[in-house]
């Protein structure tokens, strides 16, 4: 009773404080936001969790030669099984099965066109209609063939080249805020440059405020959501496209016909984990509004909305019924 009391003053005296911490990788800032009893456990949980968040940039990023999904990427069409690491192997097959629900529509083998896009843009011309199809024919998940009961993948086809941009950073954040849960830290919030999750919500406060974007007559404005135990991701082709002849081609691609959507999307996902939210964000930037409802509605916990801009005025391809407010 008495070492009870001791304790309950100590916790008062020290209540939590905010503290908040960036990170550059995988192309973006990662900020985190945590409430800790001090600031040096603040800073040693949040290093901790950048230092995690750095070594899945050493597993996954496609600029950098040396990085395992590109060593796998280089073995495609040898017919080698290629044995890789658990992390890989979770996004792999979380991505194939987002593929098979989708149709394809969201397909991480979408490397070769990725890459000829980025080509193009850098030449600003557009790649000629038989590179297209050459790097088509290198994409598919079907091509990706996974050996269950070892955790190895061989990739069927020459030419192929895994590329997790749709997916890296939602796995980022999640692996983050779980070093940190471990690290005694309850209540935070993980930003991946605009792929966000967290966990408890801030003290005396019903979650952490986080901006969504949301149409108000024609236009996009935001406004204030708040989140607890939960994840929200917005993709959009506002910060990141190919300019090429003039016209904007969003660094999301149908892989169906091999080009840069050219319509102006912004979609918006919340779901348990921010693997989740990235990847369907993706996915329903690619569907059309029918499509994208199937995908979330058949989803409890997950809800979001997708606008597209038709000429001259954004419009609703898809909004959930419910949406956190
Ligand atoms: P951001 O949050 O940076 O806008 P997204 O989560 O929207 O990124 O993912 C876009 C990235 O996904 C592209 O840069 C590319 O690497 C990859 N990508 C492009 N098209 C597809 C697709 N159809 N399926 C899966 N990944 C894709
Ligand atoms: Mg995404």
């Amino acid at each position: 009773m008495f070492y009870w009391f001791v304790l309950a003053v100590a916790g008062l005296a020290h209540p939590p404080q905010r503290f908040e911490f960036e990170h550059a990788a995988m192309g973006t800032t990662f900020r985190i936001v945590l409430y800790a009893v001090d600031a040096e456990r603040g800073s040693q949980a949040s290093a901790k969790a950048f230092r995690r968040i750095d070594a899945l940039d050493r597993i996954l990023s496609d600029y950098d030669t040396s990085s395992e999904i590109s060593r796998l990427s280089t073995t495609a069409g040898s017919g080698q099984w290629i044995a890789v690491s658990d992390d890989l192997w979770a996004i792999l097959e979380y991505s194939n099965s987002l593929a098979i629900e989708t149709g394809g529509a969201f397909d991480v083998t979408i490397g070769p066109l990725t890459r000829l896009w980025r080509w193009a843009s850098r030449r600003e011309q557009l790649p000629d209609a038989d590179r297209i199809a050459r790097a088509r024919a290198a994409v598919g998940h079907t091509l990706v063939e996974f050996d269950t009961s070892v955790r190895r993948v061989r990739l069927t086809a020459p030419g192929m080249r895994l590329d997790v941009g749709a997916v890296g950073k939602g796995f980022a954040a999640d692996a983050a805020l779980e070093i940190l849960e471990r690290e005694g830290i309850h209540r935070a919030l993980v930003d991946a440059g605009g792929d966000v999750v967290a966990s408890d919500a801030p003290p005396g406060s019903s979650g952490w405020r986080v901006a969504v974007p949301e149409l108000h007559g024609g236009t996009v404005a935001t406004r204030t959501v708040r989140i607890a135990n939960c994840a929200v991701a917005t993709s959009g082709d506002t910060y990141r496209y190919f300019e090429v002849d003039g016209v904007r081609y969003s660094h999301i691609i149908d892989p169906e016909s091999g080009i840069g959507l050219t319509t102006r999307r912004i979609a918006t996902v919340f779901a348990p984990n921010a693997t989740e939210a990235d990847a369907l964000a993706s996915a329903v930037s690619v569907l059309d509004g029918a499509q994208a409802a199937k995908l979330l509605d058949a989803r409890r916990d997950v809800s979001g909305s997708v606008y597209e801009l038709d000429s001259t005025n954004w419009q609703t391809v898809y909004a959930s019924s419910e949406l956190p407010h």
